[in-house]
């Protein structure tokens, strides 16, 4: 898979260099497999299924396509790199699409020209899946995800007899989240826990020899931390999701510019990613669950607004992030978390009821 990918870089690379035009799907679909199986060094290629060799190149045609419309700015978010070669070592990936695997009545795993694998189901799947995708870690273990559509209705919960169930979140540093009432979810302690380990394993690979033996165990030790990480994060944002959505009717989220919010390294990587992981998880099974769900938009001055008053008295710009208390003029007193909160949740209310924008 890797040699298909770098393949096709390297010859979008050349046509780029010697101002040829960009080398299409089809075009190294015909050079890089049907005519490369023929050759003596690519010869290999032939005993592997077709499927993924072409999902790979499909796959690099769409991390150019995303790096061009990042260019021209027609993707919104963060610039996108240009695509680049593949190592070894990394993450290696296969997608196989409807011909290329199938399921086993005994529960095993068929792919094409690799045979039948056993599988350790983490659950089961609710439909039949349109696409796998066999991945193997810089560690060496290898996980099968699925792609399953699923059915809109399945997932929706009885609504909560009490409409009035309905909490907005400000989302924070300090506290992960903050929901009604001042309810608060922590940031979980697992996280200082692993970040200590990581640093410690990192220190540990920094300190050995580039290309020895000890320096491949210690990388491999330094992704598995990370994995580990990866997992944690992951199983604690769908316990968290799952709780706010069996708990509420109408859910209000600001929608935050994640990547501006964290200071500091680790912090800022640990929470970048679990709240932009939080919010679209969220978001996804508040509408399979048949919840409101609304994102207000991040510019709505939640913090500043006295939610008593309805006046711009709270703590604003940089001077005012370390306000945690503060009391308006009209003799209200806030907790800066709560009282965001209950902003949060009005303006989603607003916004609900005003329905979508008229075409
Ligand atoms: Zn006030």
């Amino acid at each position: 898979m890797r040699t298909v990918w770098n393949d096709a870089v390297a010859a979008r690379k050349h046509a780029h260099a010697s101002g040829l035009p960009y080398p299409t799907t089809a075009v190294l679909d015909k050079v890089l497999i049907t005519e490369a199986k023929r050759t003596k060094e690519r010869s290999w290629l032939a005993e592997v299924s077709t499927v993924p060799l072409q999902q790979v190149l499909r796959d690099c045609h769409m991390a150019y396509q995303n790096f061009f419309d990042s260019l021209s700015g027609k993707r919104r978010g963060p610039r996108i790199g240009l695509p680049g070669f593949k190592r070894r070592t990394g993450t290696q990936a296969a997608r196989f699409t409807r011909r290329g695997f199938a399921l086993r009545p005994n529960g095993r795993l068929y792919v094409a020209k690799v045979g039948e694998l056993k599988v350790a189901w983490s659950r089961k799947l609710p439909a039949d899946p349109s696409s796998v995708t066999v991945i193997r870690t810089p560690t060496g273990k290898y996980y099968a995800s699925f792609v399953v559509t699923v059915d809109d209705d399945a997932e929706v919960l009885e609504p909560l007899s009490d409409l009035e169930a309905e909490t907005g979140i400000d989302m924070g540093l300090k506290a992960f989240a903050v929901l009604r009432g001042g309810k608060v979810i922590d940031n979980p302690r697992f996280f200082k826990r692993l970040e200590r380990k990581l640093k410690k394993v990192q220190r540990a690979f920094s300190r050995k020899v580039k290309g020895s033996a000890n320096w491949a165990k210690a990388r491999v030790k330094v992704a598995r931390v990370h994995e580990q990480v990866r997992h944690k994060r992951s199983d604690w944002i769908d316990k968290q999701v799952a709780t706010i959505v069996a708990e509420n009717q109408g859910i209000y989220v600001e929608n935050l510019n994640v990547r501006g919010l964290a200071r500091g390294r680790a912090a800022k990587s640990w929470h970048d990613a679990a709240a932009g992981m939080f919010l679209t998880r969220l978001e996804s099974k508040a509408a399979r669950a048949g919840r409101t769900f609304a994102m207000v938009d991040r510019n709505f001055p939640s913090t500043q607004l006295c939610s008593a008053c309805g006046t711009l008295t709270g703590p604003k710009g940089l001077a005012g992030l370390e306000v945690r208390r503060w009391t308006c003029p009209c003799g209200a007193r806030h907790d800066r978390d709560a009282n965001a909160e209950i902003n949060i949740r009005r303006e989603g209310r607003r916004l609900v009821a005003e329905g979508p924008p008229d075409t």
